[in-house]
């Protein structure tokens, strides 16, 4: 970090279960996140040099210090957001194997590749190839607060840019322990940086000239990001909120959709951008979807203990969001079968489970981000795809059914889809992760989130002279002429 002369502002990062301060931090200034973009250009150029191989290389030995160490990076997601210990070593060992597939893949899939050069330039040899673009700006969120950011953090390294990390205010020791442990792997230049502070620090990074913005974070900030980033013409990823929907279809193995609603609403407390927050269920099966759904909550018990399921809502703001949604949904003729407006607590909220929810009430409408679930009939999939789809937002969904698991998957209006399983899009490092309308736009993870660091460079190197020269002045008319009869020949055939 830079060390600087005046007093250096700084903030508290505290346990959301117990106030206690676990870190603390500096409020990094412009002035202080202009260094780092300085420092990073020449550590890019540096890290590009190393190539595909190289870079493979490190890569590898960072996540084999970050598996090794999973368990204290694991404890500090603990302290920082309240999540179950066990919880946040799923995180370390998605970021794991996400670090190893770009590590493998980047040289196939960013490359140089030919390509056909066609009749008409049959001439050239054609080559495309994936250049980095230089040094990305990475902002991240505080509900996964290792994946998350991983996805875009090791993806643009993979493919040749150095990163300033800005992690959410809520979660800065997450991302000072990567930071620190890639230094250990990479010790010679500052590849991977770190500015720590609020929302002006994660601002003036979008103005400080670097080459991409990967946000991850709400759709109010999303747009604040873009507006910022405007001004430079800086290109921005948005990785935002969601909505996601889950159906459960007649056919259903109706154990294993209660068990994914409850695990897809409730893990985390709620606090997933692709977590589950309305169900969609065939009339015909219902209400044993129902009875389940309501077993299975009943045993989600949030707590900070060590029996607790899940843990505290680590954002306070985010308490009275719930609240507020929960108590329209019942103001408007909702129940509550699990649960309720006294769920809410002062820092933890307990599983509730909404029925009879109006569909332009709040709680099916906005991001709730509490471990809630609203479950509605419908009378078949049509129905449960229209409300599904109803929503500005499109992140993630679910379908459950056996007989039209991949039709009704493709007719949902999201980036990602899991049939019989949840999230599991996820966890399949090949696979692109993104959104579209309000969940933001362009893609992390798999071949899609390393070309997003990356720009397509083309080039068209002449093995021979052509028969045909089109690009001189030099060109006669019985060029011109053999030219039309060739095109006609090639592309004038009437159907
Ligand atoms: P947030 O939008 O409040 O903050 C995200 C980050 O943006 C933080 O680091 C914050 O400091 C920074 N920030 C705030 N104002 C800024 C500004 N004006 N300019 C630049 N940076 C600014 O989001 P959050 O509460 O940390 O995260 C929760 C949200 O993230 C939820 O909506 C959730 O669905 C979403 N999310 C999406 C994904 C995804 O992959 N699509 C993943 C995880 C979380």
């Amino acid at each position: 970090m830079t060390t600087v002369e005046h007093k250096v502002e700084t903030f508290d990062s505290l346990n959301p279960a117990t106030d206690e301060v676990v870190g603390t931090y500096p409020v990094h200034t412009e002035k202080d996140v202009a260094d780092a973009v300085a420092r990073a250009r020449n550590a890019s150029a540096w890290w590009q040099s190393l190539g595909f191989a190289g870079r493979a290389e490190r890569l590898q030995r960072w996540k084999g210090i970050v598996t090794r160490r999973g368990a204290q990076l694991a404890e500090v997601i603990h302290q920082e957001t309240g999540k179950p210990h066990s919880d946040a070593m799923i995180e370390v060992v998605l970021a794991v194997d996400h670090t190893d597939w770009v590590a493998k893949n980047a040289r196939k899939v960013l490359g140089p590749k030919r390509r056909p050069a066609g009749l008409l330039m049959a001439n050239q040899a054609a080559s495309v190839e994936y250049q980095p673009l230089g040094v990305i700006g990475v902002i991240g969120p505080w509900n996964y607060p290792l994946f998350t950011p991983m996805g875009s953090i090791v993806y643009a390294l993979a493919a040749g840019n150095a990163v300033i990390f800005k992690p959410s205010e809520y979660t800065p020791g997450v991302g000072k322990w990567l930071v620190d442990s890639f230094a250990e792997a990479v010790p010679e230049h500052p590849v991977f940086q770190l500015v720590t502070g609020f929302g002006a620090t994660g601002a003036a990074l979008c103005r400080a000239g670097v080459d991409k913005i990967g946000f991850t974070g709400s759709a109010a900030t999303g747009r604040k990001i873009m507006a910022a980033c405007a001004e430079t013409l800086t290109p921005v990823l948005i990785e935002a909120g969601g909505k996601d929907a889950l159906l459960v279809d007649e056919d259903a193995d109706i154990e294993a959709a209660a068990d994914a609603a409850v695990w897809g609403g409730m893990s985390n407390a709620g606090q997933t951008c692709v977590g589950v927050e309305r169900v969609y269920v065939h009339e015909k099966v219902y209400d044993s979807f129902v009875a389940a759904t309501v077993e299975k909550a009943k045993s989600v018990r949030a707590g900070y203990d060590a029996d607790a399921k899940i843990g505290p809502i680590t954002m306070p703001a985010q308490l009275d969001i719930i609240r507020k949604h929960i108590a329209d949904a019942i103001a408007r003729g909702g129940k509550a079968l699990v649960g309720g407006v006294d769920a809410v607590g002062d820092r933890f909220v307990q599983p509730t489970v909404l029925v009879d929810v109006p569909e332009d009430s709040v709680a099916v409408r906005d991001e709730t981000f509490g471990p809630t679930l609203t479950i509605a009939k419908v009378k078949d999939m049509d129905e449960a795809l229209v409300k599904a789809n109803d929503s500005r937002y499109g992140l993630g969904s679910t379908v459950f059914a056996k007989r039209r698991g991949m039709e009704l998957a493709r007719r949902l209006r999201s980036g990602m889809t899991a049939v019989n399983s949840i999230i599991s899009f996820a966890g399949i490092p090949s696979l692109p992760f993104g959104g579209v309308g309000d969940s933001g736009f362009g893609r992390i993870h798999g071949a899609d989130g390393l070309k997003e660091f990356t720009r397509a460079k083309a080039i068209a190197r002449q093995r021979f002279r052509p028969p045909i020269n089109l690009t001189t002045f030099a060109r006669t008319e019985k060029a011109d002429a053999a030219v039309a009869k060739l095109i006609t020949l090639l592309h004038g055939k009437r159907k």
